[in-house]
């Protein structure tokens, strides 16, 4: 089943809606979800942006409600107001042929006195962000007894924004009979928490991608240039990253982005074609080896990279050639793990969007920024490089380094991180709290009978 119109399920009015939208076929996410809703189910679904995942929540729940009554009987709840204003957009599209239907957006950053005014009739369909709707049911200015069905939308992103208590304060003054239906772009932990906690017998839907970014979550958030910096930053406080590259498309950006995070107190390392091979190795060994969690770099330096998944990746500015956009996503979220890859993107850089938007199949939402984090500064990197002035070339082995280090050297091999052996030099990830000491006990020890120069990086 793949046409709207195969779906008796969908009244006519919403079929007419689609075919004026020239939605001809559905999606992959509304082929598998929106049949599964329309009987009435609970369905927690993995589905990206410009995956056409509001088209789906939405047409279910115009089709499941009584335009006739007048009371308020779905609730779509949106992690930012950008999001909600765009959903409520979409869902009115999908309505324009349901006569007197009220759909109304609650939200933040709009005073609160208009929105009273506009509650004094009461909307059929409220799309809103926690924190404003908290505000409104603890007035009792909106009631949520009559109501049938609740949507999360990007059900991670709110709990990411630590609206976990708001969500399950709002879902509290429902009836239990609701229908939820949660939509996520990664199953965290978290996430299924939060559906074990508020649905019942959901259907699992997950949509195969066509894709290899489906476990990439992308977000795309506009800046202006002046402030590039300042957003880095912002987001890498919000993120608290364990490993982050950040692109940029010049060297100079490149240069003036690290300092700036030195500045505010990220010790972040850069590369770029310029640097001379020694500074070159030496960067990507510390990065690679978690004695920095920052790395800034350009395109062309960052290719073939040897460094495994990252947790997240930021693009300082979108690049001109859309190739080098799936280049960087995909630094995130390998091997089956979840990775999350952040775009910034200036109002000039719109067609630089669409020809990604062309590569990928699918549009992307810009959003704004997400508020000021609430961290003040990135945990310093577990460990610290320990360099070793003898490499292959003295023979040295990773062996006879881990012997040294444990022996002499008085570690566990839990504090041992990475270790490479290099022609002339050896690098050695130790945890930070056990350096000084190291560097103590080995001053006057051996390693493979010989002594050699072992100083922190
Ligand atoms: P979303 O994933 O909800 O952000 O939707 C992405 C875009 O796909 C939106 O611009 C929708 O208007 C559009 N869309 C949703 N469903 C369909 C469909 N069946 N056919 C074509 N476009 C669609």
């Amino acid at each position: 089943m793949q046409s709207f119109s195969d779906l008796s399920a969908l009244p006519s009015v919403l079929q007419q809606a689609t075919a004026a939208l020239d939605y001809e076929q559905m999606t992959a996410i509304q082929a598998a979800a929106l049949p599964v809703m329309l009987e009435r189910r609970d369905v927690i679904a993995q589905a990206l942006t410009g995956s056409g995942k509001t088209a789906a929540f939405g047409l279910a729940l115009l089709a499941l409600l009584d335009a006739e009554s007048p009371r308020l009987q779905s609730l779509v709840l949106c992690p930012t107001r950008e999001l909600a204003e765009q959903v409520c957009k979409e869902l009115r599209a999908l309505a324009r042929f349901i006569p007197n239907l009220k759909i109304l957006s609650l939200c933040g950053g709009v005073p609160v006195g208009v929105q009273i005014n506009s509650l004094v009739h009461e909307p059929q369909v409220v799309v809103g962000t926690p924190g404003r709707l908290i505000d409104l049911l603890d007035k009792n200015l909106l009631k949520l007894d009559a109501l049938q069905s609740v949507v999360l939308d990007e059900a991670d992103r709110m709990l990411d924004m630590g609206f976990l208590e708001q969500v399950s304060h709002i879902l509290e003054y429902t009836p239990g009979t609701r229908l939820t239906w949660l939509f996520s772009a990664t199953y965290s932990p978290e996430v299924r928490a939060l559906s074990q906690r508020f649905q019942r017998e959901p259907k699992a839907v997950t949509v195969e991608s066509q894709h290899s970014t489906d476990t990439i979550t992308q977000y795309f958030y506009s800046v202006e240039p002046a402030v590039r910096n300042e957003a880095v930053l912002g987001l890498l406080l919000q993120q608290q990253p364990s490993g982050c590259l950040v692109f940029c498309n010049t060297r100079n950006d490149v240069r003036d982005l690290t300092d700036f995070l030195w500045k505010r107190g990220i010790p972040a390392l850069a590369l770029h074609g310029e640097l001379e091979q020694r500074d070159r190795d030496e960067t990507l060994l510390q990065f690679a080896n978690g004695s920095c969690r920052v790395l800034v770099a350009t395109d062309v330096a960052a290719r073939g990279l040897d460094i495994k998944a990252l947790p997240l990746v930021l693009a300082y500015e979108l690049p001109n050639d859309p190739d080098n956009h799936t280049h960087r996503i995909g630094r995130t979220g390998r091997a089956g793990e979840s990775g999350l890859a952040i775009s910034l993107v200036a109002s000039g850089e719109r067609p630089r969007l669409e020809r990604i938007e062309k590569i990928a199949g699918c549009e992307y939402r810009i959003s704004a920024l997400p508020p000021r984090s609430q961290h003040s500064s990135l945990p310093a990197p577990a460990f610290t490089t320990v360099v070793i002035d003898g490499g292959r070339q003295d023979k040295l082995r990773p062996g006879d380094i881990v012997g040294a280090f444990t022996g002499d050297g008085g570690l566990t091999a839990g504090q041992l991180g990475k270790i490479d052996v290099l022609p002339t030099r050896a690098y050695v990830a130790v945890q930070t709290a056990a350096v000084p000491a190291l560097l103590q006990k080995l001053k006057s020890s051996k390693i493979k009978g010989r002594s050699f120069r072992v100083r922190k990086l």
